[in-house]
């Protein structure tokens, strides 16, 4: 595998560094219900697969056939992989690892023309037999470090990392949402925002079949606090009913707004995100009403009443509140 500090990174300027820590953004995708459905659907799904390859990819690969490298991946066979009778020849890792960088190589350009934004890092994918013990659990993990840098704390991207189980690799769909992933866990959304984009991508982009869209208004749950119960989702590594509900309600919030404001509103958020920076000086993920704040820049106009009446906890910010928890935040950070 490569070396995180090997590739791509920008360089740093001068930092004193005093604290480390590591953050995890993950994901578990996709488990055995959707599997099932997914095998059900397989069939017409791959007649209306758009494909996405690209013949020109320049692919290089090590003689072994264990670590193969294109643009933007370095793509790697786990140990566990090696005694499975379709992956235990140098040539079979090869051709599988060629297919498979061909695909996600279009799919980064695809998810690159949606956002319009990039990591800065080369994306990291393990091929593994299983994952956390199960066959059925895709994640997508984002290390991030906290350092002092010209009299603040800053959350520096260190490396990003993709973990698939063969059965979950071979659904497009599922690389599709990782991918979406990969791009947007820098921003440290919050994960219902997070998981709306990544299922937008794979169900409007992709053409999965797992999420449906849902009425905003009739199908509203709340936690017992009577707060919309997307909001402070966490994630999670195991699917029940209230899971499959936060993606497609999720999905359906990130598919109403670019329903309302267009192909633009997206690119067009995640660049105001990225303009400022904001993000990166933050003590946590980011906060739904800091994400409205941007949503709202977005839109041209206020969002906070869209989030009120689907019962979040949210509040109308300024640019300079922003700034100034930010400040208490980082004083705090000192203090302790
Ligand atoms: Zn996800």
């Amino acid at each position: 595998m490569k070396n995180y500090n090997s590739v791509k990174e920008r360089p740093l300027p001068v930092l004193v560094l005093l604290l480390s820590t590591v953050l995890s953004v993950g994901c578990a995708a996709l488990e055995e219900a959707q599997q099932r459905k997914q095998e059900r659907t397989r069939q017409q799904q791959q007649q209306r697969y758009v494909t996405f390859e690209r013949p020109d990819t320049e692919i290089q690969s090590s003689p072994d056939g264990l670590t193969l490298e294109s643009e933007h991946y370095t793509f790697t066979f786990a140990e566990d992989l090696l005694t499975h009778p379709d992956y235990d020849e140098p040539e079979e890792r090869q051709n599988t690892g060629k297919g498979a960088l061909l695909f996600m190589e279009s799919l980064y350009n695809y998810v690159h023309d949606i956002f319009g934004f990039e990591p800065n890092h080369q994306l990291i994918v393990n091929l593994r037999q299983t994952h956390h013990g199960t066959t059925h659990l895709a994640t997508t993990s984002t290390r991030t470090q906290t350092v002092y840098r010209n009299g603040e704390w800053l959350k520096i991207v260190e490396g990003i990392e993709m973990d698939f189980p063969v059965a979950m690799f071979n659904q497009r769909d599922v690389r599709a949402h990782e991918l979406t992933h990969a791009f947007t866990n820098i921003y440290l959304l919050p994960t219902w925002f997070a998981e709306g984009i990544a299922v937008l991508v794979q169900v409007e982009y992709a053409r999965g079949k797992s999420f449906r869209r849902l009425d905003l208004h009739e199908d509203l749950k709340t936690d017992l606090d009577g707060r919309n119960a997307v909001q402070y989702w966490e994630g999670h590594l195991s699917r029940d009913q209230l899971t499959e509900w936060r993606y497609s309600y999720s999905y359906s919030i990130v598919a109403e707004l670019k329903k309302r404001f267009g192909e633009d509103f997206y690119p067009t958020v995640f660049r105001l995100i990225e303009e400022d920076q904001l993000h990166q000086r933050l003590p946590g993920e980011m906060t739904t009403s800091f994400l409205a704040y941007y949503l709202s820049q977005a839109a041209g106009e206020d969002l906070v009443p869209f989030f009120v009446q689907l019962e979040f906890d949210v509040r109308r910010i300024t640019k300079a509140q922003i700034m100034s928890a930010i400040m208490q935040a980082n004083q705090e950070q000192l203090g302790r």
